[in-house]
Formats: structure tokens, C-alpha cells, sequence
């Protein structure tokens, strides 16, 4: 029986484990760990759609076109990052596809190359806040401002290209993820927030930004009308006063709990707030949970048993 539409966010630990290097290997290895989680949740009836975050891939991507651009033209950030969620998308849809493929049933699994409007009016384009690709000496940074790059010094470690975040509007893929949910696959979308694009008299152009995988996300869930998101890091639960000594963890909260503790500051920005925020827009949105909690307890999350848990 059908349980509905999941909506999954798996976090950049899915495919990259703290220290590792990111060779082609690796990551497979971490992206085959992770689809047999996400089997487990399609086999208890959920229609399943998967994102992910891009940040290493996309950041390895871009110091690759720029450490060749004496040899091949380099790209600029949003073909890094259409780049980044094909490499992405293949993995998952492969490792998805080998498991079905295995128990001779139809592999059902489909990658879609996924846009999100931004708006050109959104603020963060006055003031981009995050830092992107490699390091540069002040020398070099000043050589790039010249180009109309924005580049800041980055604590102390060196000088960084900064880019926007801007708030995702629209996934201009959404139609074609709804078909293909509705006729039984495992969609891999909006990898990395979407591939950030301006909408210009109706025609749509890519643009130099980084859009947060997990708004994107709840958007997303949104859209498609979702009856549950499910938000996959690298901590089993959300906690309040996180790192002190009088942390608490969080498991079952009403979602105007959580935006009291948002508004109180108990969550890292660019890391936990941006979940925090996706699942509170979720549940406002479709009164339906939302889940922030670790792969390897999404199974237990989705049944009530463990995680934190958004609800009306
Ligand atoms: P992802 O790749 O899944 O997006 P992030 O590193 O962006 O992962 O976010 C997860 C991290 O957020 C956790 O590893 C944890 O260190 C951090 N974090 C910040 N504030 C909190 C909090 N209040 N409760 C739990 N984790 C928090
Ligand atoms: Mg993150």
C-alpha cells in the first residue's frame, strides 16, 4: 500500500565522510551505503524522491576547470554545478538501479537535471556571504576583483571568491519530477539546491550563486505536495544550547517549539538553521511532519520511533 510521497534531503556525509580524500571509489562506496537505506523506506510503500547537497563535488569541480584553464576554457560556477548533480545523479541512480536490477525487479530510478529560479532583486546579491572554490593569495585576489569577481579574506586562511545564497522560488523541474513519481520511480533531483537561474522576460539564464540544498528542498516537498520530508545529516537528533553542557536533544516538537528556538539562536547558521528553517516551512505549509535525523535512523524516524520530528 501506498503511504504517500517522501521527500529525502541526504546530507553531504552521504557520499563524503570527514577526512576522506573524494576519489570517484569512495564516495560510490558511501552513495551504495545510503541507497540501501533509502530502499528500505521505498519498500515500506513510500513514493521516493532524493536531493542531496553538492558542496565538495561542485568545489573540486570548479578547482579543476580553474587549475586547466590554460588547456580547456573554464566554466563558471552554475555549469560546475550542473556538472556536480550529474556526477551526483548517476551514483545514486546506479547504486538504486544495481539493488532493484538485483532482486529482478524494473529499475524504476531516474536523475533530473534540476534548475531553481532565483530572483536577480534577492538581497543576498548586494551582500554574497559564501565563500566558494579555492584560496588565493592577496596578490591573486586583487587580480580577480578586477574581473568584477567578488573576493573576500576568508578567517584568516586566505582570500575567497564569495557568492550569493539566494532564497530558490521555483524548481523548474517540478512537473517532470511529479510525473515521474506518479509513475513509480525513485526521482534524484534538485542536487545541491538546484542549479541557480534568473528568470528574464521569460527566458531562463544561470547565474553565479549557491543555493541552499535544504530550502530548495522543502520547496521542493512543497510543490509536489509531499506528505512527509525527511531531512538525512550527520546527527540523529537536533539539539538545543548544541555543545554545552546543558544540551538536550530534541525528538517529537511542535513546530512552534521549533521556531522559538529558532528565533533564540540554538542553531548554527549554514548548517542546522537552514534544516531547522526548511522543516518549519514545510509543516506551516502542508500540516504534514517533517524529519531531521541520520541516514542510518531514517528507517526508525519515518515509524515515529527515533529522530526529531517537526509536527503541527
Ligand atoms: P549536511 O551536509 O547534512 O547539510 P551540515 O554540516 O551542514 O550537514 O549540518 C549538520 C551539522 O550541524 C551537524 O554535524 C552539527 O555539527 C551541526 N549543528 C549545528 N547546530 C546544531 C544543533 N543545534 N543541533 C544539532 N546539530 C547542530
Ligand atoms: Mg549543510
Amino acid at each position: 500500500m501506498s503511504q504517500g510521497t517522501i521527500v529525502i534531503a541526504l546530507g553531504g556525509n552521504a557520499m563524503l565522510q570527514r577526512g576522506e580524500a573524494g576519489s570517484y571509489e569512495g564516495q560510490l562506496k558511501n552513495v551504495q551505503a545510503a541507497a540501501e537505506q533509502i530502499i528500505l523506506l521505498r519498500d515500506l510503500g513510500w513514493n521516493v524522491v532524493l536531493t542531496s547537497g553538492n558542496g565538495p563535488q561542485v568545489g573540486a569541480i570548479q578547482l579543476q576547470t580553474q587549475t586547466a584553464s590554460h588547456v580547456a576554457p573554464e566554466m563558471p560556477l552554475h555549469v560546475c554545478g550542473a556538472m556536480s548533480q550529474g556526477f551526483i545523479a548517476y551514483m545514486i541512480t546506479m547504486c538504486i538501479g544495481n539493488i532493484l536490477r538485483a532482486r529482478g525487479e524494473e529499475a524504476k530510478v531516474a536523475g533530473i537535471i534540476t534548475q531553481s529560479v532565483v530572483s536577480e532583486e534577492d538581497p543576498a546579491f548586494v551582500n554574497p556571504t559564501k565563500p566558494v572554490g579555492r584560496f588565493y593569495t592577496e596578490e591573486e585576489a586583487m587580480e580577480i576583483r578586477k574581473t568584477g569577481k567578488q573576493i573576500r579574506e576568508d578567517a584568516g586562511r586566505g582570500w575567497r571568491v564569495v557568492v550569493p545564497s539566494p532564497q530558490p522560488l521555483e524548481i523548474v523541474e517540478q512537473p517532470a519530477i511529479e510525473r515521474l513519481v506518479a509513475d513509480g520511480f525513485v526521482v534524484v533531483s534538485t542536487c545541491g539546491g538546484g542549479i541557480p537561474v534568473l528568470r528574464k522576460a521569460g527566458v531562463l539564464e544561470g547565474v553565479n550563486a549557491v543555493i541552499d540544498k535544504d530550502l530548495a528542498t522543502s520547496l521542493l516537498a512543497r510543490e509536489i505536495a509531499a506528505d512527509h520530508l525527511c531531512i538525512l545529516t550527520d546527527v540523529k537528533n537536533v539539539a538545543i544550547n548544541y555543545g554545552k553542557p546543558d544540551q538536550q536533544t530534541l525528538g517529537r516538537v511542535e513546530v512552534s517549539e521549533m521556531e522559538r528556538y529558532l528565533a533564540e539562536g540554538h542553531f548554527a547558521p549554514g548548517s542546522m538553521a537552514p534544516k531547522v528553517r526548511a522543516a518549519i516551512q514545510f509543516v506551516r505549509a502542508t500540516g504534514k511532519p517533517a524529519i531531521i535525523t541520520s541516514l542510518f535512523s531514517a528507517v526508525g524516524a519515518v515509524r515515529g520511533e527515533c529522530g526529531t520530528v517537526v509536527v503541527p
